[in-house]
């Protein structure tokens, strides 16, 4: 039996990753849970899983819940999740929570030798480097599980495989993917939160219609699997079945394709190189009768393009792109901007960026800072 703890509990990964322990409870046990907010649902799961330790953010939650559950270690705020993070008990850490908490929480499972089992998009997205080159140093593992990097590592087969020229990363292209600029300018939030194909988060579902997603994956596929920009593809496909694909240098192209599931990568991310019964898909062929590819715009979505350019720069400029992004798409969820001023945004703090080159992680941290500050001053 293996340790598991998550990061995240209550939010949509965390209460997927506990329907795939559940399923194969065999092989795992809930050892923690960490949650923000969502105090309910985290006291269900508690009933339900009889985690030894959680950890909540306020002090408040954690009194409540130190009565409530009297069997239960309770931990609180940024330093309880960090030391949840070094918990030596834990042979599995699931960081699914957002922010930057996430990033220092990896930093000291891979420090601690915990194998991580990687959501959170800041992580890579931030600080890449100085996370890979941890991971390295502490021989770490880092698992992907957005479903676009587990295909990518089930095609390699491995971390390091030499044979593999180009990762060709698949989009779904969003709500707007058959929509003009000009009928973009007008979309509402209940538009851009009606993804064909995954249900997700909100902000992550508003990412997938500006496809800055689809650019955060590339800077994370970048650094995960150490490939250079220029052999990693972005290609629409509508019916998001083919989940990303690896190009070798004899000209085959081995793809990975499942229905649109996240059970599949977090439970290949948990069990990874292992696998388990999953998913079961009674008809002849569960994909239907036609898969397309097709060329991104990167006109039409200019932020596309400006994430992974930012990738490419490096620095503190990923984390600038990111937190712009993040305070933008928040400003358009409670309906302060509209849906193009998302790009207006993020171009303007890119644009008038100083980048550090090699920035130590308080570097990263303070541009993340200052960005979002910058940009709660504006008014709409
Ligand atoms: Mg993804």
């Amino acid at each position: 039996m293996e340790n598991i703890t998550i990061l995240g509990s209550t939010g949509s990964i965390g209460t997927q990753t506990l329907e795939v322990v559940e399923k194969i409870s065999n092989e795992f046990r809930v050892y923690a849970l960490c949650c923000r907010k969502n105090i309910d649902l985290l006291k269900k799961q508690i009933a339900k899983y009889k985690p030894e330790v959680v950890c909540v953010e306020s002090f408040e939650d954690k009194k409540a819940l130190e009565n409530e559950f009297r069997n239960t270690k309770v931990l609180f705020g940024s330093e309880g999740i960090l030391e949840l993070a070094k918990d030596k008990k834990t042979d599995i850490l699931v960081a699914a929570t957002s922010g930057i908490v996430a990033v220092r929480a990896v930093i000291a499972a891979i420090e601690n030798n915990i194998k991580v089992a990687l959501a959170n998009k800041e992580t890579l997205v931030m600080a890449g480097e100085i996370v890979m080159k941890k991971a390295k140093q502490f021989n770490t593992p880092i698992i992907p599980i957005d479903s676009e990097h587990s295909a990518i590592l089930q095609c390699l087969n491995t971390f390091n495989n030499p044979y593999a020229k180009r990762l060709w990363i698949t989009a779904s292209g969003g709500p707007f993917l058959n929509n003009t600029r000009e009928e973009m300018k007008n979309f509402s939030v209940t538009d851009a939160l009606n993804h064909p194909r995954w249900s997700m988060g909100k902000k992550i579902t508003v990412d997938c219609a500006t496809l800055v997603n689809k650019g955060l994956e590339v800077i994370e596929a970048h650094h995960l699997y150490n490939f250079n920009y220029d052999n990693i593809k972005v290609v629409i496909h509508p019916q998001s079945i083919v989940h990303s694909f690896v190009e070798y240098i004899d000209g085959s192209f081995l793809a990975q394709m499942g229905v649109p599931s996240m059970h599949i990568p977090i439970q290949y991310a948990l069990l990874y190189p292992k696998r388990f019964e999953g998913i079961k898909t009674n008809s002849f062929c569960p994909f239907g009768k036609t898969l397309e590819f097709l060329e991104a715009d990167f006109e039409k979505f200019p932020l596309l393009n400006l994430t992974i350019e930012a990738g490419k720069q490096g620095g503190i400029l990923p984390a600038i792109l990111n937190a712009a992004n993040e305070e933008a798409v928040y400003k358009f969820l409670n309906k302060e901007i509209k849906f193009l001023d998302i790009e207006k945004i993020v171009f303007e703090q890119i644009e008038k960026a100083q980048n550090i080159i090699n920035p130590t992680l308080d570097e990263i941290f303070e541009a993340d800072k200052i960005t979002r500050q910058k940009i709660n001053l504006i008014k709409a």
